[in-house]
């Protein structure tokens, strides 16, 4: 069984939409499993206290280390142990696939300004930023992380081919996808996809993926690019 483990100032907040369509049904049926851990349960204070001042001054607070350790320690073991932040590595489906393939992953929701230095270098924590934005915490893009790969892990998808070839399987964004009825509001469908012509519509998405990537991400454009240079 694929396991996460979540830790988060607000528990109440999960599993939230991950428990329903196909990652809530995986999780009933087994093949995932997700617990969650409260932060505020580690704390020692009367006032169980999570969080405290900047050390330099300035605005906002700050997550303890030690709670924070505390409540890591309750749970790690060896999968990976992700931060939620928006200073760490974009993620990348690559990244999403490996973490699929693996026993799971234990991830850390900040709050406030962030967390204690010293606990992401003490706990082996490593960065994971959901874009270039800042949300107000850690709890959308840990959901976000986990819907992204419980949907990879064997049985879950209805079609088994349809991890394969959506956007970003192989550096390219997805061709446009059409459905009856064939002409809508003045617009037919290509009539290429209606031809039943199994060879002309892999050639025509095929062309159309490249295009969109071409247009919309002329940075997966480049990496693509490259790639096939170095391969010929
Ligand atoms: N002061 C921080 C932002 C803190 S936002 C800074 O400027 O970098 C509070 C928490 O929300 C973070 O600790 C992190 O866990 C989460 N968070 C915010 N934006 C995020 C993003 N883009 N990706 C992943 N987590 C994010």
């Amino acid at each position: 069984m694929w396991r996460a483990s979540v830790l988060t100032i607000f528990p109440e907040m999960f599993p939230g939409p991950l428990a329903f369509s196909l990652a809530g049904k995986a999780r009933e049926a087994g093949i995932w499993s997700l617990d969650t851990v409260d932060i505020r349960a580690h704390a020692t204070d009367r006032h169980r206290s999570v969080d405290d001042t900047p050390a330099g001054g300035g605005p906002g607070m700050v997550m303890k280390a030690d709670v924070l350790a505390r409540a890591i320690d309750a749970v790690a073991d060896d999968r990976p142990r992700l931060l939620m932040s928006p200073r760490g590595a974009p993620l990348t489906q690559t990244r999403i696939v490996l973490l699929a393939a693996g026993p799971g992953v234990l991830l850390v929701c900040g709050r406030f300004e962030g967390v204690d230095e010293r606990v992401i270098a003490a706990r082996g924590l490593e960065e994971i930023s959901l874009g270039d934005y800042v949300l107000s915490g850690g709890e959308i893009a840990a959901l976000a992380l986990l819907d992204a790969c419980v949907r990879l892990l064997p049985g879950v998808m209805g079609a088994e081919a349809s991890g394969a070839e959506e956007s970003f399987a192989q550096g390219l964004l997805e061709y446009p996808q059409y459905t009856r009825p064939q002409l809508w509001e003045d617009r037919a469908i290509p009539d290429v996809l209606v031809s039943g012509d199994h060879a002309k519509v892999a050639a025509f998405r095929r062309a159309e993926a490249e295009r969109l990537t071409r247009e919309r991400r002329p940075d997966l454009w480049a990496k693509l690019a490259s790639k096939r240079e170095r391969e010929s």
